[in-house]
């Protein structure tokens, strides 16, 4: 089968988050799987490009309602990354360094996508399935459908996967001009609530949607930022396939970014030097538990709830630990979390921006990772970390729910807790603290989940039943 990814984010090319970490590993292991697999996306201006060969595979032109727009094609090369990679370049519009949050975004998705199609429309064959990621991508079935120019690849088969929800792509009608010359008879398969909701369009003329976790798509059902009666309309093609981890970049045993190799039989002495190093970096002693939170400091993960629920945790009788953050995002969170560092020096610390070597560093050394967040598709991280024998302390929602089981529930290995509320988190850490202290049955349950099985090989295997359904 040959499959088509599309996506605006892709690893090691350009990350932001989850998005990157599935398309760069997915199509990888498709490929071992006997399958065809390619990714096109856009050209960023990241360090990838300029150290990888490229070739020019097509170059074409459109018109984005009064604007013509050329872009062109770029294969690379080499094949590094055990898959062909194209990116989309665009004069003005895809050369940034940056992968969003720039005015003019509703631009770059929509001319990204056209260019897409366009290309596509040129090819002598058709892939045998298009998979388009969040709502950046999710217009691309109605176009395939319902513009005129390219219904000779309506019947291409397509699916959508959305990786977070929270974001849908809404354009005002103004726009809708700006979409190549389309069936107007079809314009409800834009339109939500008197926008054209991109990632709702998808949702409607893609043959399947999936979510990352089966439990994000039940919770999308009941609420999804207005958008749950769709889901609930489109039941019957909706599923969840819970995202694997890329059992080769994250592997203690070969990772090249931490200090000390460890595997499971190793695992006390490997976590205690790399916990050494980071204690010695950042101020902590080694004798207390380490907690991490690594990811954007946004709403999403409650992040805003850190500072509280670390400073009301400390407070607590016999509370004696270090707190480590890694990441950024909404300036009153960094700066909460800066006054918390202050506070509690020789405790609490905080990395703002972005950093792979060290978020490795943080999984290698941690004994505890805290994710509170409010909504989580699937979650990548309590997987990396219990590859690398870090405790998830996690909220019950989304794919967190699906991937940790509380270690005093029936085969449980982790901690959990119900609301993402200051209380919640601060009692999370008490019960975490606790569960260190006891030796014995912490060690156990270091090495019970690092054997546990997040690999690709079997949600990449489910992919493959949905596209052949
Ligand atoms: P989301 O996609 O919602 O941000 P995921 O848990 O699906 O969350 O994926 C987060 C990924 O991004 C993980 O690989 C995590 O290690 C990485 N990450 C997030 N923030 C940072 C940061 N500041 N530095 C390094 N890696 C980060």
């Amino acid at each position: 089968m040959e499959i088509l990814h599309v996506s605006f984010e892709c690893y090691p090319v350009a990350k932001v988050g989850g998005l990157a970490d599935v398309v760069g590993a997915l199509p990888r292991y498709q490929q071992q799987l006997g399958h065809i697999a390619k990714v096109v996306m856009p050209m960023h201006r990241t360090k990838f490009l300029y150290e990888h060969e490229w070739e020019v595979v097509h170059k074409g032109s459109f018109k984005m309602g009064k604007r013509a727009i050329d872009f062109t094609i770029i294969k690379e090369t080499n094949n590094s990354l055990g898959f062909d990679l194209y990116c989309v370049d665009i004069y003005g519009l895809l050369d940034r360094e940056k992968v969003y949050n720039y005015d003019d975004d509703t631009d770059r998705f929509l001319a990204f996508q056209i260019s897409v199609t366009e290309w596509l429309a040129q090819w002598h064959h058709h892939p045998d399935v298009i998979h388009v990621h969040d709502h950046h991508t999710a217009l691309i079935p109605f176009m395939l459908q319902h513009c005129f120019g390219y219904c000779h690849l309506a019947q291409i088969p397509t699916i959508l996967t959305i990786h977070n929800g929270e974001y849908q792509g809404w354009m005002s009608w103004q726009r809708g001009g700006e979409i190549p010359a389309w069936d107007t008879w079809n314009w409800g398969l834009l339109d939500w609530d008197d926008t054209i909701n991109s990632l709702a369009s998808g949702i409607k003329c893609a043959y399947r949607v999936n979510t990352v976790s089966s439990n994000y798509m039940t919770e999308l059902m009941e609420s999804s930022k207005g958008l749950q009666h769709l889901f609930q309309m489109e039941a019957a093609k909706c599923s969840g396939i819970l995202n694997g981890i890329d059992y080769e970049v994250w592997n203690p045993e070969t990772d090249t970014l931490i200090l000390d190799n460890y595997s499971i039989k190793d695992v006390n002495q490997g976590k205690n030097l790399n916990k050494k190093k980071l204690c010695d970096d950042y101020g902590f002693e080694t004798t207390k538990p380490l907690f991490i939170f690594i990811g954007r400091l946004v709403g999403e993960k409650a992040a805003d709830l850190l500072a509280p629920a670390v400073s009301e945790a400390l407070n607590l009788p016999n509370a004696d630990f270090n707190f480590l953050v890694l990441g950024s995002g909404e300036k009153s969170t960094e700066a909460a979390l800066d006054q918390l560092k202050d506070a509690h020096v020789g405790f609490c610390n905080a990395q703002f921006g972005y950093n792979e070597k060290l978020s490795h560093q943080m999984y290698a050394g941690a004994d505890f990772i805290l994710m509170p967040s409010r909504v989580e598709p699937c979650g990548l991280n309590q997987m990396y970390a219990m590859r690398y024998g870090t405790i998830p302390v996690v909220r019950k929602t989304g794919g967190l729910a699906d991937t940790v089981i509380d270690y005093e529930d029936e085969n449980g290995y982790g901690i959990t807790f119900l609301q993402a509320s200051v209380n919640d988190i601060a009692q999370a850490i008490h019960r975490s603290i606790i569960l260190y202290r006891n030796k014995s049955k912490f060690l156990e349950l270091r090495k019970l989940i690092m054997k546990l099985d997040w690999s690709w090989e079997k949600s990449a295997i489910k992919y493959i039943e949905l596209y052949t359904k």
